[in-house]
């Protein structure tokens, strides 16, 4: 259920409608927009009095949300979320006319490996760092990253190029930390509906970084995303990292025909991570630009400045040099869609 605000309803009438709805027993959720504020209401919303809130003043009308996603919805707020991460040397927006570029190592392997790899992306002209300190592996023998070490590590790399930080939570207990260190909490692919993280990552104060499921439809992407805004966490970003299919000439298949579906049924922003959605780094540059090209808001490239020492994910990482390239490319394509690079 929706209640829409009028235009000039003031904070006090939209303070006294979610009183009215906590009063209910449900959570409200007021959403400010452009034109005029609306309020998501969770919970069994079976139990709203429409009539009681519909007469109180400032309120037009409420409407019942027939989507199982809400507050994720175009409904709940027609513009689009607009995520400002506050980086060190100064801040970036995601999701607003600027594409953003998220780029990094998979995993942070040493203090001399991130700070060479940060150096490289950042002359590039990044200001999102990514790198995996926690790091989800197939395998219970591989690297499993640095754990609170490889935070500190990034730590000094925040400090040393102004960089912010994306880095990845696995677990409750490793949440806790990101959330200290990180500027962005990421979510990955193998943790898309594990609800507990999904709601303690919904009572973080940093914006979160969602990655689909390999075998997630939309709608349950978005269900995930709102399992995060109905924690009271609004600061999601959702990417799109590939799904599994029968395909084997790729790790995963990258589905970008989701952007254009995202855009139509969302406000969040929607990212495209080439790597993984591929896998292979030749894959990286060509199909970095078709994300661009169909709308994305934003690039999570894997960069290694020696892809066959990498401890995870050589095979996708590609070159500075590379990547140097991808960014001057990247830049070419957000023009012709009238948008520019972060
Ligand atoms: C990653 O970004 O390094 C990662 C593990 O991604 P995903 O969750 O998409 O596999
Ligand atoms: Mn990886």
């Amino acid at each position: 259920m929706l209640v829409v605000m009028q235009a000039h309803a003031t904070e006090e009438q939209v303070r006294e409608v979610c009183k009215r709805i906590e009063s209910f027993g449900l959570k409200a959720h007021p959403i400010p927009g452009s034109m005029r504020t609306a309020i998501g209401i969770t919970g069994n919303s079976g139990a709203v009095d429409i009539g009681t809130l519909e007469s109180l003043p400032g309120v037009v009308e409420c409407i019942p949300v027939s989507k199982p996603y809400k507050l994720v919805s175009r409904d709940a707020k027609e513009e689009d979320t607009i995520i400002r991460i506050p980086a060190p040397a100064g801040e970036v927006s995601i999701g607003g006319q600027a594409i953003v570029m998220i780029a990094g190592p998979c995993a942070v392997e040493s203090e001399a490996q991130a700070m060479a790899i940060a150096e490289q992306v950042a002359g590039a002209g990044v200001r999102l760092f990514r790198g995996g300190a926690y790091k989800p592996r197939t395998s219970p023998y591989s690297f499993q990253g640095m754990g609170e070490q490889g935070l500190k590590i990034l730590a000094k790399v925040r400090g040393r190029f102004g960089l912010g930080i994306v880095t990845e939570a696995i677990d409750n207990e490793s949440l806790d930390l990101v959330e200290e260190y990180a500027d962005v909490i990421q979510i990955g692919a193998r943790n898309m509906q594990n609800f507990s993280l999904l709601k303690r990552a919904g009572r973080a104060r940093k914006p979160v970084l969602l990655k689909r499921g390999m075998s997630a439809t939309l709608d349950e992407f978005l269900m995930a995303a709102e399992y995060i805004l109905s924690e009271g966490n609004y600061s999601v970003i959702l990417c799109e990292r590939g799904v599994r299919t029968f395909a084997d000439h790729s790790r995963n298949t990258l589905d970008l025909t989701i952007i254009p579906a995202v855009k139509k049924r969302s406000h969040l922003p929607i990212l495209v991570d080439p790597s993984h959605g591929t896998g292979r780094r030749h894959k990286v540059l060509p199909l970095s630009r078709a994300a661009v090209a169909v709308g994305a808001d934003g690039l999570l490239v894997e960069v290694h400045h020696e892809p066959d020492k990498a401890l995870s994910d050589g095979m996708q990482s590609i070159l500075p040099g590379e990547f140097q390239l991808l960014a001057e490319e990247v830049r070419q394509i957000a023009a012709v869609v009238h948008r520019t690079v972060n």
